[in-house]
């Protein structure tokens, strides 16, 4: 197996078998037979890197966007999301981790979270929400992922696939809620967006379902996250996403029906 993998600006890593078998011994590469359970999905995902080297990479991601975008000169938006993400990441219990929060300018109805706890908010989404518990629909969605080490794992698929992995097809999402597709719309022409990969069907309603959880646990209205989506997808409107087979998004439809089943299961009537 040589599987070159590139992280933006980063040289190459070959994968052979040697290495991988060297890699497994070291623990630089944590798998034996490569799945682990995971407690928080309640399901088994594959894992072939180690956290510190998805965050090293995160951090290089994260540099690369902060060359790339504008922060927003609006504090105040800035200000929101410290106050609402704390008791969020908190529920997700991953407050031992340093998170940092950042609006960038730009119309985007976008979000994205890179696995370090990057955090990027675009001017655009704010105007999609009506109050903080539809922020904390978002941040929750984005702390999900994080919780859920989706990242870790789209990236393992990857490289377990051997897709030629000539662009390395590393899972730090960005351009995360307004659909698959539109992070090319949001960063600048010199990101290499290639090794973007964006998260699953399951993995997006897997983040909607922990965000839910985690809204609930801190205080937030749940309910809440219905009503963004409904209007979100009330707004989209003509500009209609793709079909769902096309699109590794779920449909509107789909999203909503699970929120829906999810909410009345803890209760409320929706
Ligand atoms: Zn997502």
């Amino acid at each position: 197996m040589d599987a070159p993998i590139r992280f933006l600006d980063q040289k190459p890593i070959e994968l052979n078998r040697r290495q991988l078998v060297k890699g497994l011994a070291a623990g630089y590469i944590v798998a034996l037979s490569g799945c682990v359970q995971n407690p928080t999905l309640g399901r088994q995902q594959l894992l072939l890197v180690s956290e510190a080297q998805i965050t090293q990479l995160s951090a290089s991601a994260w540099n690369q966007i902060r060359k790339e975008q504008k922060v927003s000169k609006n504090n105040s938006l800035k200000r929101r999301l410290e106050k609402v993400g704390p008791p969020l990441v908190t529920a997700a219990g991953l407050q031992r981790q340093p998170w940092e929060y950042t609006v960038f300018q730009g119309e985007e109805a976008n979000a994205f979270v890179l696995p370090g706890g990057k955090v990027g908010f675009y001017e655009g989404i704010f105007k999609r929400m009506e109050n903080d518990d539809q922020l904390a629909t978002v941040l929750g969605h984005e702390i999900g992922h994080v919780a859920a080490r989706h990242s870790a794992e789209r990236y393992s698929q990857q490289v377990a696939a051997g897709v030629g992995m000539q662009a390395a097809q590393v899972a730090l999402q960005a351009g995360d809620v307004g659909g698959a597709g539109t992070i090319a719309a949001v960063l600048g022409a010199g990101v290499q967006f290639g090794i973007l990969l964006p998260y699953s069907r399951t993995h997006e309603l897997e983040a909607d379902r922990l965000g839910v959880v985690y809204m609930q646990k801190s205080g937030f209205d749940p309910r809440q996250s219905l009503r963004f989506w409904q209007n979100m997808t009330a707004q989209r409107g003509s500009k209609a996403p793709p079909p769902e087979f096309m699109s590794t998004h779920p449909s509107d439809q789909t999203r909503i029906a699970a929120l829906t089943q999810q909410l009345r299961q803890m209760g409320y009537q929706v």
